[in-house]
């Protein structure tokens, strides 16, 4: 990467941290992402988009953040890690070559101090001493090679520093990108992290919402029965049938292990309960192949708990009523919706 191409990322990333405070955005990789893009300016589209959704809003609403994602990040989000490590590349390639310089230098100061000692030498060993303005310009040339080496050091030094502080800066935040990666690997749903970013932000933001909770009845007796590998092809399967239902802002996720959530923007507990209940008879339709020997598996139920945000809902608030109704409906006898 080119010096002009760090300078700039690292330019955007100081202006799009303190944008992303103002407008109460969560450190997500896709916010960051979104918001690192805004300030970059390369999609004026993106831009027109986000300016008008604030003009609204003070804050920009989650379900505006995914689909802005969706619709002109998504894909890139690698492209942005990318330009973090290549940012930390550029770096220490920096570095190492003003090192290359100075010990170029201080070589040369060596040479010029094992001369000018040679020539000290030769004039001592003379039958004659010699004079003062003979010794003179060989102290001379050793104070200005020291002169010039302790300025590159100086230089150098500066420059350690500097790097040092932005590249502890960029793994930190390499390091959140990695471990916050916003999507689940095996079902590329998004992950439990998204989960609790979106959430949280719909809660502060008092956003009108619905959330729905499924978990997979007696998975554990699918996997006893036919391998953990073809556990995993159900939850793809599972997932597969989430994301179609993923419109008009809704979001699924993978809560955790055999549980999933979704993210009902400005519906009632009504509408969603009926969301609910067609993904249920949906998954209770479902017949899932296994490769290795071809039989099909059906059978596969999911329970479900769905809760509607009211006012004073906090994220744990909301979280407890929707696992509080799974568990009713896995009581009552699984492959239901609660609340009835
Ligand atoms: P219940 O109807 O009460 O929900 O019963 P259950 O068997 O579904 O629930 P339980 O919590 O007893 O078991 C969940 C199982 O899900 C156990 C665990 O091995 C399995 N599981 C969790 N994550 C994965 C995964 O990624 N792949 C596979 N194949 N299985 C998983
Ligand atoms: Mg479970
Ligand atoms: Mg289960």
């Amino acid at each position: 990467m080119k010096k002009n191409d760090f300078q700039k990322s690292a330019a955007n990333l100081k202006k799009a941290v303190p944008l992303m405070v103002k407008h109460h955005v969560p450190a997500t990789p896709a916010n960051y992402a979104l918001w690192y893009t805004y300030v970059d300016q390369t999609i004026p589209e993106l831009n027109a988009e986000v300016d008008a959704i604030l003009k609204d809003f003070d804050i920009l609403p989650l379900v505006n953040t995914n689909l802005l994602y969706r619709e002109h990040i998504a894909g890139k989000a690698e492209v942005n890690l990318q330009d973090l490590k290549h940012n930390m590349e550029a770096l220490v390639t920096e570095v190492s070559s003003s090192m290359t310089d100075v010990i170029a230098d201080t070589s040369q100061f060596s040479k010029v101090l094992e001369q000018s000692f040679d020539e000290l030498s030769t004039q001592m060993e003379s039958p004659r001493n010699p004079t003062l303005d003979e010794v003179m310009p060989l102290i001379q040339q050793l104070v200005d090679e020291a002169n010039d080496i302790r300025h590159s050091t100086d230089f150098i030094n500066d420059q350690l520093k500097n790097a040092s502080d932005e590249i502890a800066r960029l793994k930190s935040q390499l390091a959140k990108v990695q471990c916050n990666a916003l999507f689940d690997s095996l079902t590329s749903l998004y992950n439990r992290g998204a989960f609790d970013a979106d959430l949280n932000m719909f809660c502060e933001a008092k956003q009108p919402m619905s959330l729905i909770f499924l978990d997979i009845d007696h998975f554990k007796t699918f996997n006893d029965e036919f391998g953990h590998l073809f556990g995993d092809t159900i939850l793809k399967g599972i997932s597969q049938r989430l994301k179609q239902a993923c419109r008009g802002g809704i979001t699924a996720y993978r809560f955790g292990g055999e549980e999933f959530a979704l993210i009902i923007p400005n519906k009632s507990l009504r509408v969603a309960r009926q969301m609910a209940d067609a993904l249920r008879l949906a998954i209770e339709k479902m017949t899932i192949k296994d490769r290795k020997n071809g039989s099909k598996v059906g059978n596969i139920t999911a329970s479900f708990g769905v809760a509607e945000f009211t006012t004073g809902d906090t994220y744990s608030s909301l979280v407890e009523r929707a696992d509080k109704m799974l568990y009713d409906a896995k009581r009552a006898g699984r492959n239901r919706v609660m609340p009835f």
